[in-house]
């Protein structure tokens, strides 16, 4: 029995969501720039999915510009800045995804310079060395609205507030948030906020950036004016029609998936206490240590009693789904590739960034021992996940660790 927990890489296509792609496949292949009936029908879906994004995001249809991806929409909103902008300091937190570093270093090579914001070791970003950072006036502040290894989740609207101060535009990197937890666009208060639909049960190959009005971007794509001259290109039909309609289930089903997934988590984290030496990150505390502080209604951490790393007491928010842990003494790699022989995938959250062989960056920028870093596994629960799934989940992983550890012993004592 195959077991998927790795949702936080892509999920699977909601069948309902293919349901509503199939006709913008099979029937209507009309380009929504032509006048004639059959570009009406497309730009009339695309309409509508325009108007479901928005939705999902609280934000106004105008404001979505739809892109290739979540990369491309985190592209657009730095190097879109940038190129309106004189070169000037850009904050990024210390965790961000590889494809906001990447414009930042492209951005870099042109005369910007990036600041980077440390997080503490819950993978928070630390207000203490946010205000060091802004106090350098950046142009453009982004940070992750939560981190795809950890779920932690960050105080967006606090950090926008500091950074709208010192007049930066504020970018927050919303693929893992939307469709897992409530996400507001104007109660952010950030200017650009990138989403992508594969991360919601929607089609791979599809993502937008929200860009507040007051905003002008510069394209990535320039072109024949699509996207209100935001992104050249004729539109990807049936993926933008896709994640509409997984942007709307993902509305409509949030407070159910919420409630399916922190089960889950609950039922997974259980198993791993009973595992010793397990390391869950992030991890730290409960709700009642974050002083009733958290931002959704069915958000709880059952893991106080639990062998978590970080300071005591101070939990951070997570993702419902997301579940980083570190074995120490286990070979993270050789875990993940004997999981997958035992028809469980899941990852090793980027521990070694392209088979570099490095840890990785968001556990380094913790403060977790580098040692620890190689040593990691990333479940990221999904709404077809079952019980089921997550108790043979930890009944292959305990039995892998006691293989690995008795390996690793009957070598050293060769
Ligand atoms: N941002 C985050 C936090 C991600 O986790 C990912 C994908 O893993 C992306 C951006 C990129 O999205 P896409 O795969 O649509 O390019």
């Amino acid at each position: 029995m195959a077991v998927y927990l790795d949702h936080n890489a892509t999920t699977p296509l909601d069948l309902r969501v293919l349901e509503a792609m199939l006709p913008y496949l099979r029937d209507h292949h009309g380009n929504a720039s032509s006048v004639h009936a059959y570009g009406r029908v497309a730009r009339n879906a695309i309409d509508q999915a325009r108007e479901q994004v928005a939705v999902l995001v609280n934000a106004q249809s105008s404001q979505v510009v739809f892109t290739g991806c979540g990369t491309e929409a985190n592209n657009l909103a730095l190097k879109g800045v940038a190129a309106r902008l004189a070169a000037g300091r850009i904050a990024v937190s210390a965790v961000e995804h590889a494809s906001l570093f990447g414009p930042a270093r492209a951005l870099e090579r042109q005369g910007w310079i990036i600041d980077t914001v440390a997080v503490d070791d819950q993978c928070r970003v630390s207000m203490a060395s946010l205000s060091e950072v802004l106090s350098h006036t950046p142009r453009i502040v982004s940070v992750m609205m939560a981190n795809n290894e950890t779920g932690t989740i960050q105080d967006i609207p606090a950090i926008s507030a500091q950074a709208r101060r010192v007049g930066a535009i504020m970018h927050t990197d919303a693929v893992q948030a939307a469709g897992k937890i409530p996400v507001d666009f104007p109660a952010s208060g950030a200017h650009l906020m990138s989403l992508s639909a594969h991360k919601l049960y929607g089609p791979k190959g599809v993502g937008a950036l929200i860009v507040d009005k007051s905003l002008e971007l510069e394209p990535l794509l320039h072109g024949g004016g699509h996207e209100m001259g935001r992104r050249g290109g004729t539109e990807n039909v049936a993926g933008i029609v896709g994640f509409g309609a997984a942007a709307e289930l993902a509305l409509n089903e949030l407070a159910a998936r919420s409630t399916h997934l922190y089960k889950l988590r609950d039922l997974l984290e259980t198993g791993l206490r009973e595992l010793s030496g397990v390391v869950i990150f992030a991890a730290q505390g409960c709700a009642s240590a974050m002083g009733g502080r958290s931002r959704h209604p069915a958000s709880r951490d059952t893991s106080a009693s639990m062998h978590v790393a970080g300071r005591a007491g101070m939990a951070a928010e997570r993702l419902p789904n997301t579940v980083l842990i570190g074995v120490p003494g286990i070979d993270g790699e050789s875990l993940l590739m004997n999981l997958d022989r035992k028809g469980i995938a899941v990852s090793s959250g980027s521990a070694c960034a392209s088979g570099s062989g490095e840890p990785s960056h968001v556990l380094l920028a913790m403060g977790v021992d580098p040692d620890l870093a190689r040593r990691v596994i990333r479940v990221s629960l999904g709404q077809g996940n079952t019980p089921e799934d997550v108790l043979r989940f930890t009944a292959v992983l305990r039995e892998q660790i006691d293989y690995l550890q008795a390996t690793a012993r009957s070598a050293w004592n060769t």
